[in-house]
């Protein structure tokens, strides 16, 4: 926590002094208190006396006001970059986790990282600990008053001060379990609203509202009880302070009282003392609440900090890609699976050639183009690129020679071309080019702004066959040496889908990896290999001469 609590220096030691300062004007005024009752109580005390002391305390408390707004003005700003900085950073760590690691997590999870418990590590974190020196310097200088008053009340007052921490003893552990399990149940929630969003389609469809209501109710339910439990023991654990806080009070007045009567202080250092030991008891009461509050985010604390803890170092350098990339005797399951999705696959993609992948449903091809995208790093066996381990190379080095499109691509809410042109480098002749290869040039004819239509995913205004054309035309655009291409033509009609690989096939220095169900007849000579995939392995590779000649394709054939 301290990395964005200290996040500078300087602005962190002022404000700081600003709280001494605060503190020590707050607690000045108990001086000014048994000044001002000693004054009127002595003998011959005039009123003139009187308006003046009360006249200079007046002065004193307009100052007081003055620094304490300051204080608080500052200490506001203060804790909230602190808590922006968190957030960028947890961003920032979110975006260049590896991309495995990314997705074996729900994305709502991050989410409500992102929102709840950001806000409870910011409000009990940050807060407290920024905070805390306002009470820490108004106990010390408490203190010092009331040695300067009469130092057997001070140790008197001192001593009773242990008190005070029978409260966090008793309910850090409770809240520390009750934030962790608010957590929990907000994520549940962020999830469950996530899904029925997504899939809103489906609910409207099946009349279903009533049911996922009832579901949601459910967990908004859960979410309630842990939410009340958590403030409750908040709110129990500030009641028995203030009750803890009047008992000290009550008994400070008695010691001072008591010395009063036997004449060792005057009435104004009674009065001061009644003063004091609100600036002692109640800032301390408030230490140990917040220490309870520190101690309860601990866990949240910890999981937020290593989540925004900056990756891990890069991989080797790729410098273009030159020969191929090797697949050596390959096994992967997926997590959760018994059964191993690919079993002992090997295989040989040469630069520049055009591979076809077919295979029926579920017999591995994308889970075999995703490992050759490096979607995924736990499988047995090898994957060279050039000669290099894949294990070597970080994802973003890679990356810059794979451009992958999936069945299904994301639009983002941006126009067609920023959709296409991700990074904005705006190339127009690459544009172009990605266009035509990917047949949108009708889909861009028809739009009223042309490339610059504004198109969003979300509302569903695109057909999932010009979706699939907006993401190929972006693996087009992104210009690397090799394109792998799951399914990117399934929700295309047959010409259009004909004149897509045909296109592709023509581009004559790519290496493209193909997994298609879609087969052309005459467009199946144009590869320069077919590999046929079953249950998890590959059957067959061979050019298509070969495998045309034994019929092994047509299975996989339309009609
Ligand atoms: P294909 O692309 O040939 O249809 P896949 O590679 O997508 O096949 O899937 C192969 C097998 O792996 C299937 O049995 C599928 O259920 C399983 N599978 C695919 N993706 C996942 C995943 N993310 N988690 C668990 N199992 C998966
Ligand atoms: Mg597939």
């Amino acid at each position: 926590m301290k990395r964005y609590i200290v996040y500078s220096k300087i602005k962190f030691i002022a404000l700081v002094l600003f709280k001494a300062l605060y503190a020590a004007a707050f607690v000045g005024f108990a001086l000014i208190l048994q000044w001002l009752v000693n004054t009127i109580t002595a003998d011959g005390a005039t009123a003139d006396q009187l308006f003046f002391c009360v006249g200079i305390a007046i002065g004193y408390v307009a100052v007081f006001t003055a620094i304490l707004l300051l204080k608080d003005k500052a200490s506001t700003a203060y804790i909230n970059k602190a808590v922006m900085l968190l957030r960028n950073d947890l961003t920032h760590s979110l975006l260049h986790e590896r991309y495995e690691d990314f997705a074996s997590n729900d994305t709502a999870k991050y989410l409500s990282h992102l929102t709840n418990d950001i806000k409870t590590v910011a409000v009990s974190g940050f807060n407290s600990v920024i905070t805390l020196p306002e009470e820490i310097f108004t106990f010390v200088f408490a203190v010092a008053a009331a040695f300067f008053i009469n130092y057997v009340v001070a140790l008197t007052m001192l001593g009773l001060t242990l008190l005070i921490f029978i409260v966090p003893v008793v309910f850090n552990k409770p809240l520390n379990r009750a934030n962790v399990r608010l957590s929990d149940a907000v994520k549940q929630y962020t999830a469950a609203l996530k899904q029925t969003f997504l899939g809103i389609d489906v609910v409207k469809n099946f009349g279903s509202e009533e049911r996922t209501e009832r579901e949601i109710a459910r967990i908004n339910e859960t979410l309630c009880k842990k939410n009340t439990v958590l403030d409750k023991l908040n709110l129990y654990a500030g009641d028995v302070g203030i009750f803890i806080v009047v008992l000290l009070q009550l008994g400070s007045i008695a010691i001072a009282g008591y010395m009063m009567l036997q004449s060792v202080i005057l009435i104004g250092a009674v009065i001061a003392v009644v003063q004091l030991s609100g600036n002692m008891y109640s800032p301390l009461m408030q230490i140990a609440g917040k220490a309870a509050l520190i101690s309860g985010i601990r866990e949240l604390d910890e999981t937020l900090l290593a989540m925004a803890q900056p990756p891990e170092a890069q991989g080797e350098k790729l410098f273009g890609f030159e020969r191929g990339i090797r697949v050596e005797n390959v096994g992967f399951g997926y997590p959760d699976h018994e059964d191993l999705t690919l079993k002992n696959v090997s295989a040989a993609f040469e630069k520049g050639k055009k591979y076809l992948i077919v295979g029926k449903s579920g017999s591995g091809k994308s889970t075999l183009l995703k490992l050759i995208g490096k979607t995924f790093n736990g499988y047995v066996g090898k994957i060279e690129i050039d000669g290099v381990d894949y294990r070597n190379i970080s994802e973003r080095e890679l990356y810059k020679n794979i451009a992958f499109a999936q069945q299904k691509s994301y639009l983002f809410d941006l126009t067609v071309r920023e959709n296409i042109d991700f990074n904005g480098t705006g190339d127009a002749q690459l544009l172009e080019h990605a266009v035509e290869i990917a047949e949108l040039r009708d889909f861009v004819l028809a739009q009223k702004n042309g490339l610059d239509e504004q198109i969003s995913e979300e509302i569903n205004q695109i057909s999932g066959g010009e979706k699939q054309r907006v993401g190929l035309a972006r693996a087009i655009y992104k210009d690397t040496d090799i394109l792998l291409l799951d399914e990117v033509t399934s929700s295309l009609d047959k010409e259009t889908a004909y004149r897509v690989e045909k296109n592709i096939l023509a581009l004559r220095d790519k290496t493209v990896l193909n997994v298609s169900h879609k087969l052309h007849a005459d467009l199946l000579e144009k590869y320069d290999y077919i590999c046929v995939m079953d249950g998890g392995k590959i059957v067959g590779f061979a050019p298509p001469a070969a495998l045309l000649k034994n019929n092994a394709l047509s299975q996989y054939m339309d009609a």
